[in-house]
């Protein structure tokens, strides 16, 4: 893969991705950064870049010109279209998924405004997209175009080890990373968590996802309850394709979370009960969720009365991850 950016700072852009982990990818082959300087493709005679706004304000605005033959320029030696691509605090935020989706591409080009921004036509004529990394206003599209970089090139092959090196990160499934640990075992009487010491490997697996989980629905709650949805949503379609249950307007279904205890005794068809849901009807469907929201089996209400609600496991989900 190959990414250009084009700005009016080259050198300090390459004062970054020349360095550590993506500098050493740029020079075993895995990944092509190149900086490219506006500035050299001026018509002006006095090299100037921007000009004045139309209609007043403070600050100068880059011209369509310079950028537009940098970006042309640049083009003309990638083998495919490459995607086009304005840093800017309008865009789309930047976000793992995006990330990954442009990571395919076998080219990006990245283009850097500065001052109050780009001649609005350059953008139309290039049909770029705009990504913003966060909402808040920088100084120049540098350090964007440097995190998308970042971002981009640990993705490609070689970069990193291997794949878990990145899948295994937080925002990657969805979710936020377990705590790392590492020597010694007691700092400042602060011990590693036992189960990282016992080399019990399904153990240390099992204990991972589940603080992942635990991490996220406490940091980022709005992350958990979306990625929880969409494994419901998983259950579920699963549940459809494989079994092809009569589905009419009036089925719907319901996630309900049990203890460890609960959920092993229903799984082991020892539970066919609940007491606490008496508002659920027959035919109902029941997704057995664990505590924290991840399901695992689904269930029909079979029949109810004042204080039960009999019902019949349908469908054992084991899911990813030791789900
Ligand atoms: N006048 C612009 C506005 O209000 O939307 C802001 C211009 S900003 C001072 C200068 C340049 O920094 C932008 O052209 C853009 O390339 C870059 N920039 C600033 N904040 C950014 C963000 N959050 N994401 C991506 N690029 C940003």
């Amino acid at each position: 893969m190959r990414i250009d950016i084009a700005t009016l700072f080259p050198e300090m852009c390459e004062s970054v991705y020349t360095k550590s982990i993506v500098g050493r990818g740029i020079k075993n082959g895995y990944i092509e950064i190149y900086s490219h300087n506006i500035r050299s493709y001026t018509e002006d005679r006095h090299k100037n870049v921007d000009d004045k706004p139309y209609g007043g304000g403070t600050g100068m605005v880059m011209k369509a010109q310079p950028i537009y033959d940098c970006v042309q320029a640049i083009s003309a030696q990638h083998k495919e279209r490459p995607r086009i691509i304005y840093l800017s605090p309008k865009g789309e935020t930047l976000t793992q998924k995006k990330v990954a989706e442009l990571a395919k591409e076998s080219g990006l080009i990245l283009i850097c405004g500065h001052y109050e921004g780009v001649d609005e036509r350059v953008l139309e004529e290039l049909k770029a997209e705009e990504i913003s990394v966060g909402d808040y206003v920088l100084t120049g599209g540098e350090l964007p175009a440097l995190i998308i970089a970042d971002a981009v090139a640990r993705l490609q092959k070689g970069v990193l080890p291997n794949e878990d090196a990145y899948s295994i990160e937080s925002h990657y499934s969805g979710l936020l990373e377990f705590p790392q640990y590492s020597r010694p075992e007691v700092w400042r009487d602060r011990k590693v968590p036992e189960i990282l010491l016992s080399g019990d490997h399904k153990e240390v697996v099992r204990w991972q996802r589940e603080k992942s989980l635990e991490e996220t629905k406490k940091k980022r709650p709005d992350l958990f309850e979306a990625y929880t949805q969409r494994k419901i949503s998983e259950i579920w379609e699963k549940f459809v394709a494989e079994k092809s249950p009569v589905i009419t307007d009036n089925t719907s279904f319901r996630a309900v979370p049990l203890t460890k205890e609960q959920m092993k005794a229903v799984l082991r068809g020892k539970c066919t009960a609940v007491c606490d849901k008496t508002d659920l009807r027959q035919g109902e469907y029941i997704i057995f969720t664990s505590e924290l929201k991840i399901p695992r089996c689904i269930a029909v209400v079979t029949k109810t009365n004042e204080n039960t609600v009999y019902f019949k496991t349908v469908f054992k989900y084991k899911g990813e991850n030791n789900d």
